[in-house]
């Protein structure tokens, strides 16, 4: 009798959730089946003569071939940034370099849903996100730095402000566009060239900037897009005619280039991993918190340096949040990432799906109480199910380590002190996210969490006005807001 209500609840509660495909239309989306390098405004085929596939994660198939950058490719490319600043760039006035950035930006805005269905093809991420999220926020970040290229003696009043040169960016493929625009238009503002480099799974958006870029008729050399991987990165790096490396991605991989770049004149920012956490105290808005911590972990599969990864509620309302939050575990749509529907997408890489189903291994073998949402998963593509790890100890390597995936750990505290405590306790220092009704509490929270951005009563809100980055582990150095403007100047 039991297992029959059982049964009719499981079979109304998908007919009330089940929703009919909405995929987005990808007729409108040109792309190539090859993608050579962009370098001093031309498309050059790779020295090596040597492509890598770019896979769409949410069916596994192969969207495109893209041009493999080694150590040759990437001289020219910083060569021809060298020359484009000499000749052209660091010459011209920030009033015509801030006309080219305006214009990219309306073109950004013009192409948006072009942008939006390659991320979410080439990326995995909900096209919810990359449409609302993504492609609007990187077109934002060039009408931002636009603003600024010929006001830059306001921003650094009674200083004299030059460019450093040659910048070599590289990006992770958590955002590809979006930090892509972070990277290149407050470099462009302050009158520097640029040599990027996108993550070996996601170079397609950045690749389609360029094609931008070019008909938005910025000078050749002005920027100049490398795709690779292995020692692509490093080869940027190490170039000695590079002058400032701007970088986002693994705590590793920015520990190997600190080191490379130690004794060197060169300038560098480094943003880096997070494990953020997402405080809710008994007097929060329950129902908003819920969907702020679903929010700032799952609806981008946890693939966000800043992602609310480690969720701490305060002990009288725990049993409540992880009720309701069990339920909207249950009621996410997990799938093709380009289907309006979609809450969660799929996973980047099969590599990135093993190291989060490793890190969920060892989670259960901890002896952790692990929930999984019950929802249904697609046949094929690299998919994840959002995962709880309830009653998990500070020391656990889950609530240490980041995991980049829709895992969640979920601790519980007694008093303010305690949660302060328990925040910092970890390599990194990136975000954090505070859930109250009290102003004063999140005062008192700003004030000792060490964490770069601290969210009130919201979660993983971006504006190119507000700077971005960590302390500890997470890197030093902020994109976004004056504070970015800095990064790439020299000031007398
Ligand atoms: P990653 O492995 O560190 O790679 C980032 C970029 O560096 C890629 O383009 C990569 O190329 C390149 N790279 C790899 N080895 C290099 C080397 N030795 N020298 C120079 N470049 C090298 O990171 P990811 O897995 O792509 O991205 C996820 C990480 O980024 C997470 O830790 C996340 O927290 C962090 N992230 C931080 C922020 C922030 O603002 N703090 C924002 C977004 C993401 P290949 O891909 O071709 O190997
Ligand atoms: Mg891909």
């Amino acid at each position: 009798m039991a297992k029959n209500k059982q049964q009719k609840a499981k079979a109304s509660k998908k007919k009330t959730w089940d929703l009919s495909p909405a995929p987005e239309s990808t007729s409108h989306v040109q792309l190539k089946k090859k993608y050579e390098l962009y370098i001093d405004g031309k498309w050059v085929k790779p020295t090596s003569g040597k492509y890598f596939p770019s896979i769409n994660p949410g069916n596994e198939e192969k969207i495109a071939d893209v041009a493999h950058a080694d150590a040759k490719d990437v001289d020219k490319a910083v060569k021809a940034a060298r020359k484009a600043y000499d000749n052209v760039w660091s010459k011209m006035s920030g009033k015509e370099r801030g006309k080219y950035l305006f214009r990219i930006a309306r073109m950004i805005q013009e192409r948006a849903r072009e942008f939006a269905v390659i991320e979410s093809m080439d990326g995995g991420k909900p096209i919810r996100e990359s449409r609302d999220v993504d492609v609007p926020l990187a077109a934002n970040h060039f009408f931002y730095y636009a603003g600024w290229a010929d006001k830059l003696e306001f921003a650094f009043p009674n200083r004299k402000v030059e460019a450093l040169g040659v910048a070599g960016q590289i990006i992770p493929w958590n955002f590809p566009l979006l930090m892509a625009a972070w990277k290149i238009a407050p470099a462009l503002a302050t009158g520097n060239t640029i040599v990027i480099k996108p993550a070996e799974t996601t170079s397609l958006t950045a690749l389609k900037l360029a094609e931008l870029i070019h008909e938005a008729g910025v000078p050749p050399g002005v920027v100049n897009v490398v795709t690779g991987f292995g020692d692509t990165g490093a080869e940027i790096v190490n170039h000695p005619d590079v002058n400032k490396v701007a970088f986002t991605g693994s705590t590793n991989v920015g520990k190997l280039i600190q080191n490379a770049i130690a004794g060197t004149k060169k300038k560098s920012t480094l943003e880096l991993g997070g494990k953020s956490a997402n405080i809710i105290f008994e007097d929060a808005p329950i129902d908003q918190a819920v969907e702020g911590i679903v929010n700032g972990i799952f609806f981008n599969q946890g693939h966000v340096c800043c992602a609310g990864s480690r969720l701490f509620v305060q002990e009288g309302v725990a049993d409540q949040v992880i009720k309701k939050l069990k339920n909207r575990l249950d009621h996410l749509y997990i799938g093709d990432p380009l289907d309006k529907n979609t809450d969660v997408g799929a996973i980047n890489s099969k590599e990135q799906l093993d190291t989060i189903r490793k890190y969920i291994e060892i989670g259960k073998n901890e002896g952790n109480d692990i929930y999984e949402s019950s929802c249904n998963m697609p046949s094929k593509g690299y998919f994840c199910k959002p995962t709880l790890v309830l009653n998990v100890a500070q020391s656990s390597k889950l609530v240490q380590e980041e995991i980049f995936g829709p895992v969640l750990t979920v601790q519980t505290f007694r008093t303010v002190d305690e949660v302060i405590q328990k925040a910092n306790n970890t390599p990194y220092g990136l975000a954090a996210g505070v859930w109250t009704d009290k102003g004063s509490k999140i005062f008192n929270l700003t004030g000792k969490l060490r964490a770069g951005v601290i969210w009130a009563n919201t979660y993983n809100r971006f504006d190119p006005v507000s700077p971005f980055g960590g302390y500890k582990e997470s890197g030093f150095g902020r994109e976004g807001g004056l504070h970015g403007l800095e990064a790439y100047v020299k000031l007398a």
